[in-house]
């Protein structure tokens, strides 16, 4: 039987107790998940690509059937060039709901057949993004109640 590969794209920058809980409540509906982190040369990135990689790295590293990748360009070629059937996203609010209907659907017709499936948020993380990780880290914030004990930030 064919592989089931679910693809979790994302920029990680970093991740977050969302990001891990996604992974892990999924874990068990695939044969592999592939989390992988997309480049793109004209975004700015607090943590450079090896630092985003080890903290994914560290926080997975129990677990035999997630593997980390990184990408460029397109995120629905990379799902294709793995094989993935699914590719898979977290919905915090409806906001993310919205944005990540369409890209569902039209990914669909690029593809020809490659699934998106949503998790809702856990209500304890729904609050959780990078972004607002990002703005506490510059302020010096302690962040590690939001983020997977593998990821150390100094
Ligand atoms: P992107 O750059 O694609 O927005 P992110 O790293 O911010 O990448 O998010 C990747 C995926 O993780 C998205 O599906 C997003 O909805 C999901 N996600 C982000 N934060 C959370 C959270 N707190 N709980 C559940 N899913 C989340």
């Amino acid at each position: 039987m064919q592989k089931r590969i679910a693809l979790f794209p994302g920029s990680f920058d970093p991740i977050t107790k969302g990001h891990e809980d996604i992974v892990l409540r999924y874990m068990n509906m695939f044969d592999e998940i592939v989390v992988a982190v997309g480049t793109n040369t004209t975004k700015n990135y607090m943590f450079d690509l090896p630092t985003r990689l080890v903290f994914i790295k560290n926080t997975f590293d129990k677990y035999p059937n997630v593997r980390v990748e990184t990408y460029e360009g397109l995120t629905v070629n990379f799902a294709k060039k793995i094989n993935a059937s699914y590719m898979l996203r977290g919905l915090r609010n409806t906001t993310d709901f919205d944005y990540e209907k369409s890209i569902a659907q039209m990914n669909k017709e690029l593809t020809a057949g490659i699934d998106t499936v949503f998790l809702i948020t856990n209500p304890d993380l729904a609050a959780i993004s990078s972004t607002i990780l990002r703005e506490l880290i510059k302020g010096k914030a302690d962040v590690s109640a939001f983020v997977p004990k593998g990821v150390v930030i100094k």
